[in-house]
């Protein structure tokens, strides 16, 4: 590459001519291109999603290329530009959405550790769920109050409390009071990240 001074490099600004200056600088229509044509992204499949975080819903956009042996590689999440929420800007959190899928570190099952025991185990995701549907049942059973102590009726659950997600969408939140209100819940809260 030729050497600029930054007299050299003013002038050039001042001229306008983006063309002309690109290639005083050393570059051309023909590297551009090369550039292009190399970058990570060109020619991947561009996705819309939303980051699973919290509640402002950024928009991402996800590149991916389709391998010639049928898999499909993630090469890229950024922020949408085009999204009006957050204008292809994303918090530190957001940005690292990527991680999620391709982490070495992702747990992709769910984990229990017995009570006094050291370590975690694996667990299948029926399991699992029939463990804590259990141990639900157990608590409210164990916990109900029908009547307080002056005689009114109450059917309320004090061994049990609930907290929403902040990627609670307005419906979730609505679902999730909805079943934990039948249950007899009354400590319920809600992480909103706003
Ligand atoms: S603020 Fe951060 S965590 Fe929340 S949706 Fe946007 S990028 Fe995701």
């Amino acid at each position: 590459m030729p050497q600029v001074t930054r007299r050299d490099f003013l002038k050039i600004s001042a001229a306008g001519s983006g063309a002309a200056g690109l290639t005083v600088l050393g570059f051309d229509a023909a590297h551009a291109a090369q550039v292009k044509q190399n970058f990570r992204i060109g020619g991947a499949t561009e996705s819309h999603s939303v980051c699973p975080y919290c509640a402002v819903g950024c928009a991402l956009v996800a590149y991916t290329r389709d391998n010639p042996n049928g898999t499909r590689t993630l090469l890229q999440i950024e922020g949408n530009p085009d999204s009006p929420v957050n204008e292809g800007r994303l918090c530190p959190k957001g940005a690292t959405a990527m991680q999620i899928a391709t982490s070495a570190r992702r747990v992709e099952s769910p984990m229990y550790r017995a009570p006094g025991s050291d370590r975690w185990q694996q667990m299948s995701w029926d399991d699992m769920l029939n463990k804590l549907a259990q141990r639900v049942k157990d608590a409210r059973d164990a916990t109900f109050v029908a009547q307080d102590a002056t005689g009114n009726i109450v059917n309320r659950t004090e061994g049990i409390a609930f907290a929403g997600g902040a990627a609670f969408s307005s419906e979730e939140g609505y679902f999730a009071t909805k079943v934990m209100r039948g249950l007899g819940l009354v400590h319920l809260e809600q992480q909103a990240r706003v």
